[in-house]
């Protein structure tokens, strides 16, 4: 999907989105993230014409849908939003039918589908299908939200803040089960955040925006954090960005020092080759240790220390 210099102009003469230009490939999640009024829920309801952009154009799967039929058009792009918008007095199944219903499918086929989209995301048909959005806790309610947004196999999925409802415990669990979720339907998904580290942790890229849907950078979380562009986005990205890399970076093999072999002592705490240095810090504090085995499958490789990880010297990290 391609934004042409977008633009959005209000008639009081607010420019919400400026000149915005952006290309999200298939089956990429990007994540625009940006200050509260900078424009990201614009471009996001201009993307299903929610918002009639001023000018530009939007191209979709090779068609402008800049002028397309709106409503046809809704029906090819999966909406989230914050407080998932489940009708009250439907139950969960027929929450997530919604679309299919819409474009006619057999009753049979939205049953089913309805009832495989629950299970994708967590929910046994068997106890959830049949209740309503106020006997679901918040977590439960956006898991119904994204079912519902996949129902018709969307081209895009587009999520405006849809884990700020719940709360930060839950939010977190959610974001892993949506990342396992990804990895399997592979989406062509555009999230808006104005959390830095909910766009760390999901986007493949992301487009940090300042006023005006002016984009700064547009990288990988890597690249965003460890080679800031503008001085907005070396503010925007802030003084904990050193923890943030390390959420980003993964260990390597040239970061280790050489398994000691059987002298090795025993009672070190494990981390995997290729996970996060993040991770790898958290193990040794959890343990109080200085230094981790670093395993790859079974078999140690070296050791690092947690000296080692404070003082790594980053490479440029384009991915
Ligand atoms: P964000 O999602 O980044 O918080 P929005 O896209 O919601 O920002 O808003 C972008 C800007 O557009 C804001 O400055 C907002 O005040 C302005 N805006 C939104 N709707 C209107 C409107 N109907 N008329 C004038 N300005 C508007």
């Amino acid at each position: 999907m391609t934004l042409e210099s977008v633009r959005k102009q209000y008639p009081d003469g607010t420019v919400a989105v400026g000149d915005l230009s952006l290309t999200v490939k298939a089956g990429e999640l990007v994540v625009l993230v940006g200050p509260s009024g900078c424009g990201k829920s614009t471009v996001l309801r201009m993307i299903n014409r929610l918002i009639e952009p001023t000018s530009g154009r939007i191209v979709l799967d090779g068609e402008d849908v800049t002028r397309a039929d709106p409503v046809r058009l809704r029906r090819r792009i999966g909406y989230v939003i914050q407080n998932v918008g489940l009708f009250p007095h439907q139950t969960v199944r027929a929450n997530v039918g919604t679309v299919p219903r819409l474009l006619g499918w057999s009753r049979p086929r939205i049953r089913g589908r309805a009832d495989e989209l629950l299970d994708l995301v967590g929910l046994d048909p068997a106890q959830f299908a049949n209740r309503y959005p106020h006997e679901l806790s918040g977590g439960q309610r956006q898991r119904v939200g994204v079912a519902r947004a996949l129902a018709a196999d969307p081209v895009v999925l587009l999520m405006d803040e849809p884990f700020s409802a719940v709360d930060p415990i839950a939010r977190t669990r959610l974001q892993e089960e949506f990342l396992r979720l990804q990895a399997d339907v592979r989406k062509t998904i555009v999230l808006v955040t104005h959390d830095l580290d909910e766009a760390v942790r999901l986007g493949d890229r992301i487009a940090l925006l300042s006023e005006g849907g002016k984009l700064q950078q547009y990288d990988s979380p890597a690249a965003l954090l460890g080679e800031p562009a503008t001085p907005f986005v070396r503010e925007f990205v802030g003084a904990d960005r050193g923890i943030r890399r390390l959420a980003v970076t993964a260990i390597t093999a040239e970061m280790l020092a050489p398994w000691p072999g059987p002298t090795a002592p025993t009672d070190l705490p494990t981390v995997a080759l290729g996970s996060s240095l993040y991770d790898a810090l958290a193990v040794l504090l959890t343990a109080n240790a200085d230094e981790a085995r670093v395993v790859d499958g079974t078999e140690p490789v070296g050791l690092l220390s947690r000296h080692r990880i404070l003082s790594i010297d980053y490479p440029a990290e384009r991915a």
